[in-house]
């Protein structure tokens, strides 16, 4: 029997020039906010597009260029009263993850002035949030098409996540062309996550055939590129072709819908420590853990009694059209990552991640700390 309940409220536009053929979306909005990191909104054009259309309507507005990579709740709390004091009506989060989710949080303390950054995880009751238009320009999270905000706490290198309702974009702009300028090292890490966010979302619990059937398009969409993009190492971006550009963003969105059902699993969580304490870029952090995770589940499969995982890791490998063999090794190659850590660091590395909420989501329900700690030992041990 087939049953599933899918919220999708965001209005998905993927064209190239997606935003100046639709500038009559912005038509009504006075006072735009936009939030972006340094570069990404000027390098990849983006910002460029949003001023000619503000030339147009005459709206004020206000660049809020602050957020850095793992956006600092108190930054984004800072950008929400920022907005409310500017008297905000639209928020356009401009950039990848780290912009796109900020701009949730932005635009959830704009409406919500006397909020706390301690309320944020603990709300009592729905409030309302600002509008949003999302305009990713890396091709990774798929941050445009759920509600999800990740938030780096200050001084402890924790992430929590921020989901709420009402922090879907009212409209998310896909143009492949403002990923055009993305830097080898950015597109490999970004699309490695499209590619976790497929996986992870396929196998999970939570998974419905609405969300398998986008987990299964992003793999098609990402993987084959991905293999590309190894030969494409030392050479100029410009050899990254705009049909590449255009299928790795696809699978980004493919891979944010999909987790927007289901959550992603244990490799987001594990990575976050090699993310926020190591440094590595998001996506290649959570692939480190992706061939383990994967071959936790092929082990499930084969010995316990667990048809419908048994077939949706089949069905799943198919969507690569390759051995899965050679997957995990072009996903091990590309992630290239080559620092091991000792015992006790694994130790205090399960201690920061051991509550979070995505182990619920994989078919085991909770990892035990022994658990994580093999895992990590497994991906990163020395
Ligand atoms: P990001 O942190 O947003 O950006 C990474 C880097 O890419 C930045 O240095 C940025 O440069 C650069 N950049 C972005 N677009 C560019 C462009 N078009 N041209 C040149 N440079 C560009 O990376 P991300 O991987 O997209 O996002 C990661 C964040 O998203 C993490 O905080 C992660 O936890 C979160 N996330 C959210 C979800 C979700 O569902 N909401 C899912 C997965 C991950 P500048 O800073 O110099 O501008
Ligand atoms: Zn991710």
């Amino acid at each position: 029997m087939i049953s599933f309940n899918s919220l999708m409220p965001v209005e998905i536009i993927f064209d190239k020039n997606c935003v100046l053929k639709n500038k009559e979306k912005f038509n009504g909005f006075k006072k735009l906010f936009i939030v972006s990191d340094k570069s990404s909104a000027i390098l990849s054009g983006a910002l460029n597009d949003i001023m000619s259309i503000v030339k147009d309507t005459k709206a004020e507005f206000y660049i809020f260029d602050n957020i850095q990579e793992n956006p600092l709740l108190s930054v984004c709390y800072e950008g929400g009263k920022a907005a409310c004091d500017f008297g905000a009506d639209l928020i356009i989060g401009i950039g990848g993850g780290s912009p796109l989710d900020a701009a949730k949080v932005i635009a959830f303390f704009a409406a919500n002035p006397d909020r706390t950054p301690e309320d944020l995880f603990n709300l009592p009751y729905e409030n309302p949030s600002l509008p949003i238009f999302a305009i990713p320009t890396t091709a990774g999270t798929g941050s445009e098409a759920n509600p999800y905000a990740i938030m780096t706490l200050d001084g402890q290198d924790l992430k929590k996540t921020f989901t709420y309702i009402k922090s879907y974009a009212q409209t998310a702009f896909l143009d492949p062309k403002y990923t055009l300028s993305l830097p080898y090292n950015v597109t490999v890490s970004t699309a490695l996550d499209a590619l976790c966010h497929c996986i992870e979302s396929y196998l999970s619990v939570k998974s419905t055939p609405f969300s398998i059937a986008y987990a299964s398009l992003g793999i098609k969409s990402v993987y084959h590129n991905l293999e590309k993009l190894i030969d494409l190492k030392d050479k100029p971006i410009s050899e990254i072709d705009y049909s590449v550009r255009e299928e790795l963003l696809l699978g980004s969105l493919c891979g944010g819908i999909a987790i927007n059902t289901t959550g992603t699993c244990f490799p987001h969580p594990l990575g976050y420590n090699i993310t926020l304490i190591n440094g590595l870029p998001h996506g290649k952090a959570c692939a480190l853990f992706i061939g383990e995770f994967l071959n936790i589940h092929e082990t499930a499969a084969k010995n316990l009694d667990m048809p419908e995982l048994n077939k949706n890791l089949n069905e799943m490998y198919a969507a690569f059209d390759t051995p899965i063999e050679k997957a995990k090794e072009t996903i091990k190659i590309l992630t290239d990552y080559h620092e091991k850590f000792d015992d006790e660091t694994l130790k205090f590395y399960v201690s920061k991640v051991k509550t979070a909420k995505n182990f619920t989501n994989s078919y085991k329900k909770i990892l035990t700390d022994d658990e994580m700690f093999e895992i990590y030992k497994k991906c990163v041990g020395k």
